[in-house]
């Protein structure tokens, strides 16, 4: 008896583990769409999709204009894919979207980690649902570039929102370098807003030079702080406080209201020493609590009031206008980056170079000529 005992118990835990798909020799990993970076892990419990074949150009539009999620997911997958036949669809997809686009508030949102960024996406997104409207968070991710892990995508982020049929919120894109990223986001900005999106948060980590990329394709730029820090101020790097339309200190809840509220008045003091932006608008200080929901409405108050103010001076245009140009030449700069560093002839010969100049054979300046020179014989 003790010995069948056992024998069923060998058995049934045998055919248990059977049942693990990563013990299925025909598991052999996530499949991941062709031109998009490997992600630092697999589910082995998600099931297998079939292979998604790529739709019309046609199709993508008619399914953004009709605000369908998951062909506009699909077109921003096409837009973050670096293989040429995705790019050249993602192009005629966002030129076709161009003429629906631009009609929505952009908010680029930075802090450091755990300032409380996604808690207040999470309450500043519901503010705004429940008024009615829809919104799409996009995110620059920084980190993404050199280590491939991630400070924005790694935990379930903004629960109440990622629920809501009217929020889109994609991660970042995480391939390729800072400027490429963030192009990518700026394209999807328009897929978004034809989609019907009428706010759009940019989301970024407030480390690095990702605020100038935010900063060039949004309209508000807020920037996240905390108090009771002690250093309020030298933690906040100079550029980034003068890219800021609004400073919003976070957690002004409980035992840090008075802590907040401190910090506030120096950095409202602190304002007053930088000149006026060109917008016209002196950056407004507030508190509020992300988690608590306190101060939230105020928060948007300003963003609209700010808003209202750069519409009737005429900067809101102008503002848009300079960022569609300089997207332009930030594409042509990345292209032609992409087009010689791919370029396998030219790859070759920079291992050559490099190692010249390394051997004081040959001038940095040289070299780069030698390599550039190479690269417009073949292109003539
Ligand atoms: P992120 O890294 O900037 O996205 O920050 P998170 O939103 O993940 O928040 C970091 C931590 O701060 C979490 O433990 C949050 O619960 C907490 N937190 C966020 N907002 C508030 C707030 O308004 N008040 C308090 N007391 N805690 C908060």
């Amino acid at each position: 008896m003790k010995y069948l005992c056992r024998s069923f118990i060998r058995f049934f835990n045998l055919s248990r583990k059977m049942e693990h798909p990563e013990n299925d020799p025909r598991y052999n990993g996530l499949k991941v769409n062709k031109g998009i970076a490997q992600p630092p892990s697999v589910n082995p419990y998600l099931k297998r999709r079939p292979k998604q074949t790529l739709r019309s150009v046609e199709e993508y539009v008619k399914g953004i204009l009709s605000g369908d999620r998951v062909i506009l997911s699909q077109a921003v997958t096409l837009v973050e894919s670096s293989l040429p036949e995705h790019q050249e669809r993602a192009q005629a997809i966002i030129e076709q979207c161009l003429p629906y686009s631009g009609n929505s508030i952009r908010v680029g949102i930075t802090g450091v980690p755990g300032c409380g960024k996604s808690t207040s996406i999470d309450s500043f997104g519901m503010y705004l649902l429940e008024r009615g409207h829809k919104l799409a968070v996009l995110a620059i991710d920084p980190s993404s570039e050199r280590s491939r892990g991630s400070i924005l995508g790694d935990k379930t982020r903004m629960e109440k929102l990622s629920m809501e049929e009217n929020a889109f919120i994609r991660p970042s894109p995480s391939a390729g370098s800072l400027g490429g990223v963030a192009r990518k986001t700026r394209e999807s900005i328009v897929l978004c807003e034809a989609a019907g999106f009428n706010y759009l948060f940019v989301e970024t980590v407030g480390v690095g030079q990702s605020e100038t990329a935010v900063h060039s394709m949004v309209d508000f730029f807020l920037l996240i702080q905390l108090a009771g820090t002690g250093d309020e101020l030298q933690g906040i790097k100079r550029g980034i406080m003068e890219m800021a339309d609004g400073i919003v200190i976070n957690k002004a809840d409980g035992d840090n209201i008075d802590k907040a509220n401190m910090a506030r008045r120096q950095l409202r003091n602190a304002l007053h020493l930088y000149p006026l932006p060109e917008s016209g608008w002196s950056p407004e200080v507030l508190t509020y609590s992300g988690y608590y929901k306190i101060g939230i409405a105020e928060v948007w108050e300003m963003i609209h009031r700010y808003i209202d103010f750069v519409k009737q001076n005429g900067y809101f245009d102008r503002k848009r206008k300079e960022q569609a140009k300089y997207w332009m030449f930030e594409s042509i700069n990345e292209q032609l980056r992409n087009g010689f560093y791919r370029d396998p002839e030219i790859a070759q010969l920079l291992v050559r170079l490099e190692e010249e100049v390394l051997q004081d054979r040959k001038s940095s300046f040289t070299a780069a000529r030698e390599a550039l020179e190479a690269y417009y014989r073949k292109k003539r």
